[in-house]
């Protein structure tokens, strides 16, 4: 009930945060980095937080890459993190397919990028679709008719840069011929910033496109759902109370946070100002806001 939260205060004492709490869930794009720009005292931080014994763990609602990808980007920019730290949005969709013991028989159709392909077949889950979906030709002439897999037990929708018709056809025939198949959604992102120049359309239009033509919601798995909190909390025994959620988005990262019940702290260096938190159209209040996370690098603030 985030109507009565008290306002967002700035962080001035960034040692009693850290003392306050164990874990630390940082989300990366805007706040670990920006693209594939490492934000300035990245590293620094994150070392610093770790000899104080805190557990890190990343999570991100880009669904294109798979967390051993992301283990890559991590590397490559120089940060010492390894691939079970992070929770990307593709590999929570192949977590929550395990976690409800999907048919290994059943197939699972994916309307998305590589990570989702990946982590899917790391789990031993038989798929299809995928980025290359959607070359055939519908011919539409009359009596036409699409055929589609029987098999598919589960539609996967993530961010996909080659969505096409072909592939809402194939998701929609699956979810509507088949009331049990699951409709599962990475994330559902309005907005994403593929360039800093401009807001470009984020997961959740591939995820509408599928919801106007199936009249069904999905299932999130990636922020803000409890998903990942939950089996975050379950797989390293953390008790919620004792986590901080770090991240550059109110509606998904700071609302992750809140509704799993942490501590919350947001950063400005990613898509949020600070007149769009103290804006009185918004209603998603963090604890703490501060500038970036080096900023926990900073002497307290008298
Ligand atoms: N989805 C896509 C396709 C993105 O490109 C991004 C950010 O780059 C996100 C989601 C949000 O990622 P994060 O949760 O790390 O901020
Ligand atoms: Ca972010």
């Amino acid at each position: 009930n985030y109507t009565t939260r008290a306002l967002a205060q700035p962080l001035t004492d960034a040692d009693q945060l850290i003392y306050s709490v164990e874990t630390f869930i940082f989300d990366c794009d805007g706040v670990i980095w920006k693209g594939d720009k490492l934000i300035d005292g990245v590293s620094e931080t994150l070392d610093m937080l770790r000899s104080k014994g805190k557990r890190l763990v990343f999570v991100t609602n880009n669904s294109t890459k798979s967390r051993k990808q992301y283990g890559k980007k991590f590397e490559t920019l120089g940060l010492n993190v390894c691939e079970e730290e992070i929770f990307a949005s593709s590999f929570a969709a192949a977590a929550y397919l395990k976690s409800i013991d999907f048919p290994k028989d059943k197939k699972v159709y994916v309307v998305g990028e590589d990570g989702i392909l990946q982590e899917l077949e790391l789990a031993g889950f038989q798929y299809l679709g995928g980025p290359e979906d959607g070359g055939k030709k519908i011919e539409l002439k009359p009596g036409f008719l699409m055929e589609h897999d029987k098999d598919v037990g589960a539609v996967v929708v993530g961010f996909d840069r080659y969505l096409n018709y072909y592939k809402i056809q194939y998701g929609t025939l699956c979810i509507r011929e088949n009331p049990g198949c699951l409709f599962i959604a990475t994330n559902r992102d309005a907005v994403t910033h593929l360039t800093d120049a401009q807001e470009w359309a984020g997961g959740g239009s591939m995820v509408g496109a599928l919801c106007g033509s199936t009249q069904r919601e999905p299932l999130v798995v990636g922020k803000p759902s409890t998903f990942m909190m939950d089996y975050l909390a379950n797989k390293f025994g953390i008790m919620k109370s004792e986590i901080c959620m770090v991240g550059d988005r109110l509606d998904t990262d700071i609302l992750f946070g809140q509704n799993g019940g942490c501590k919350t702290l947001l950063v400005l260096s990613g898509v949020t100002s600070l007149s769009m938190l103290q804006s009185p159209n918004n209603t998603i209040q963090p604890d703490f806001y501060t500038n970036m996370i080096s900023d926990f690098l900073l002497p307290k603030v008298a």
